[in-house]
């Protein structure tokens, strides 16, 4: 994929109907919007798709995976309450979308992705781009010890089941944002991890996800 790094008016223009459109559709978090309202989606496409880079779909990026949905990425990142400084854990980097909008909601990003092509293409284009997380290669289902514990975690793959390695790798007070269900459509549960073994689960709403495949899950 040829990438090509120019921001001009069209594409700026088109970002703000982007912004428009998922505040219509329910996101209310302001925040969230205007990091939606920055990141260029369209550097994420080869030139050929710029056209669809601010509409409000998933789209394939190679080796079967995709893109998420612009809703998708806003919803989930509304439901993570995001602050400054937040260290959280992303499973499922895909093409690095989802990881510029946290960066621009201020967090410290440990991204992990099992695909190595999608893997090495992220660790070069999101530097090139300015967003500098902290990248791994890998099954993300059993999260990443060695950096926890984390004030959030979000999966942006389908999983099975809540992995509970993942949940212990969550400080007190920490969330989980992750799509649990069948192959065919997930619904988004969130789980606040309220004490070492006490855990509040939430059930929201539907999803297509592709699936998280790995050790716990998959
Ligand atoms: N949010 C991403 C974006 O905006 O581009 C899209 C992510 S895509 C829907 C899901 C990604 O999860 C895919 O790239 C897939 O390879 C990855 N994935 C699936 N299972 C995984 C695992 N066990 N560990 C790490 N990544 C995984």
């Amino acid at each position: 994929m040829a990438y090509k790094f120019i921001d001009n008016y069209r594409e700026k223009g088109a970002r703000k109907q982007l912004v428009k459109l998922l505040e219509k559709r329910g996101i209310q978090d302001q925040r969230v919007l205007a990091a939606i309202g920055k990141v260029p989606r369209h550097y994420f496409f080869d030139e050929t798709f710029w056209n669809q880079a601010y509409r409000d779909i998933a789209f394939p990026i190679g080796d079967g995976q995709t893109i998420s949905q612009p809703y998708t990425v806003a919803y989930q990142s509304e439901l993570l309450h995001v602050r400054s400084g937040d260290k959280i854990l992303e499973i499922g980097t895909g093409s690095g979308y989802q990881t510029c909008v946290l960066l621009e909601l201020g967090a410290e990003v440990f991204t992990i992705e099992r695909q190595e092509n999608l893997y090495n293409r992220t660790k070069m284009v999101l530097p090139y781009m300015g967003y500098h997380p902290h990248f791994h290669y890998g099954d993300g289902s059993k999260g990443i010890a060695a950096s926890a514990p984390y004030d959030k975690i979000i999966v942006t793959a389908g999983a099975p089941l809540v992995p509970e390695i993942m949940l212990k790798q969550l400080k007190f007070g920490g969330l989980l944002v992750i799509p649990v269900g069948d192959e065919k459509e997930q619904k988004m549960v969130t789980i606040l991890r309220v004490g070492e073994n006490d855990f509040e689960r939430i059930e929201l709403d539907t999803f297509r996800f592709v699936p998280l495949v790995g050790d716990q899950a998959w």
